[in-house]
């Protein structure tokens, strides 16, 4: 064992540890683990733990294949901060040896890998929306008396309220030196967002995985539960997952997205803007990425939640501090937000699919044209078809077709990985398509 693990381990004894988890994540960036005895903590720091992959969705084997390892990253370590018996560590898949190709962290390294080679570091800060909400016989009430505003977005009282639960999460997070510097009440009745500071993309991806089943873990344990579905509620905003992103100098750490003599008055250097041209060209590949269940797509409509609006994005075109634009270089600059993704994403693929893009755009030298600075939602399809500007998917199925011909979803994942999503989320979008619901019943069946 080197010496830093020799001296991790007897820090992890000495605060009471039992555990490590070796932890990997599926296809959906849900946690998969082994929990192992502090006793065998050297084996599994050196890939002793094994996992048949054809139990997982989209870890692709055959259930004759040798099992993939996981290799941990003794960087990622976290003890739980609700249960600090155990240590947690995101981990990347091994096969024989090798790092196996289908593993979502490691896709992520190598586009990483890429910018780097580039001169880059990706930066990454991801906002997070959630509900949580109370198991009452099998449905989804709200906790809270605050819960029937029709604008409960801010609401002090409402935040206030909750307070018990909020504080264990931000206080947790704090703990684990990830920054919180803002927490609030959202627009819809039961969501709450937590803000953290932004770090490099493969820290934040890791925090996220552990965000979310840190809030699981926290809501339970004062009566709730925490959902990260993108649009529980028909009447309610949904939950975004907004993407704040920047290309800093690989070596003096210095941001390349800031140009405060910028033209266009946003803020944001040419680099940037290459960035998000890049982006723009391939929208609807990353959408299935960034928003990858069939009720993502119920997200990203501009109306349809009791507050007005649903601020979620509905065009492929990016602007200024504009809540309406798929992409919004928000009002200080120096970084573009992405407001397509969801709280369901796998940030693992999602990060290496829109970084893919943007350091297409910069290999191209791209240039996005003008930012939109009005209401996007107020144009009709007519007048943004004479823009030239093209609707996000409406769909998974429009968005997994989109994927699956758009070259750079292979060039980024694989083919392993890339055919894989492909089945996986058209199979998933099938079986959504085929189901006759019961809304479709109540319009039709009397009617006709
Ligand atoms: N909840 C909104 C969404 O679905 C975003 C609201 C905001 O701008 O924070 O993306
Ligand atoms: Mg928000
Ligand atoms: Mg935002």
């Amino acid at each position: 064992l080197n010496p830093d693990l020799q001296q991790f381990k007897t820090m992890l004894k000495d605060q009471g540890v039992k555990y490590a988890i070796a932890s990997f994540v599926d296809i959906h960036g849900m946690c998969k683990a082994k929990m192992v005895p502090l006793s065998h903590f050297d084996q599994m720091m050196q890939g002793s733990e094994l996992f048949t992959g054809a139990a997982l969705d989209g870890v692709p084997q055959e259930v004759s294949d040798e099992e993939v390892a996981t290799m941990p990253d003794l960087a990622s370590a976290t003890i739980l901060p609700w249960n600090s018996e155990m240590v947690w560590l995101a981990s990347d898949l091994y096969l024989r040896g090798q790092p196996f190709e289908a593993c979502c962290r490691s896709i992520l390294k190598s586009v990483l890998q890429q910018a780097a080679e580039m001169g880059f570091q990706f930066n990454l800060g991801i906002e997070t929306e959630f509900f949580i909400l109370k198991d009452q016989d099998g449905q989804a009430v709200p906790i809270s008396d605050r819960d029937t505003l029709a604008k409960p977005c801010y609401d002090l009282q409402g935040l206030l309220d909750n307070y018990a639960w909020v504080d264990e999460i931000v206080q947790a997070m704090n703990h684990l030196g990830w920054d919180v510097y803002s927490f609030d009440h959202e627009d819809g009745n039961g969501q709450f967002e937590t803000d953290f500071t932004y770090t490099d993309a493969l820290t934040m991806s890791d925090r996220l995985i552990f965000f979310r089943l840190m809030v699981k873990e926290i809501a339970r344990k004062h009566g709730y539960f925490a959902t990260f579905m993108p649009k529980p509620f028909a009447n309610r905003t949904g939950s975004g997952a907004h993407y704040n992103m920047s290309l800093a100098d690989l070596k003096t750490g210095e941001n390349l997205f800031v140009d405060r003599a910028d033209p266009r008055r946003c803020g944001l250097s040419k680099l940037g803007y290459q960035f998000i041209a890049g982006v723009l060209r391939h929208a609807p590949a990353i959408c299935a990425v960034i928003a990858p269940t069939v009720n993502s797509y119920k997200r990203l409509i501009a109306r349809g939640s009791m507050s007005g609006f649903t601020w979620a994005p509905v065009y492929i075109c990016y602007g200024n501090n504009n809540r309406t634009n798929m992409l919004r270089i928000p009002l200080a600059g120096g970084r573009v937000e992405c407001r397509a993704a969801d709280i369901s994403c796998n940030p693992y693929l999602g990060a290496a699919m829109i970084l893919a893009a943007g350091l297409e755009g910069i290999r191209e030298g791209l240039d996005p044209g003008e930012p939109h600075t009005e209401n996007m939602y107020t144009y009709t399809t007519a007048e943004l078809a004479e823009m030239g500007i093209k609707m996000l998917p409406r769909t998974l199925g429009e968005a997994i077709e989109a994927f699956a011909a758009d070259p750079l979803s292979e060039s980024v994942m694989g083919s392993l990985m890339y055919q894989t999503y492909v089945d996986f989320k058209t199979q998933e979008w099938f079986e959504y398509h085929n189901h006759v619901s019961d809304w479709e019943v109540q319009r039709y069946m009397k009617f006709f």
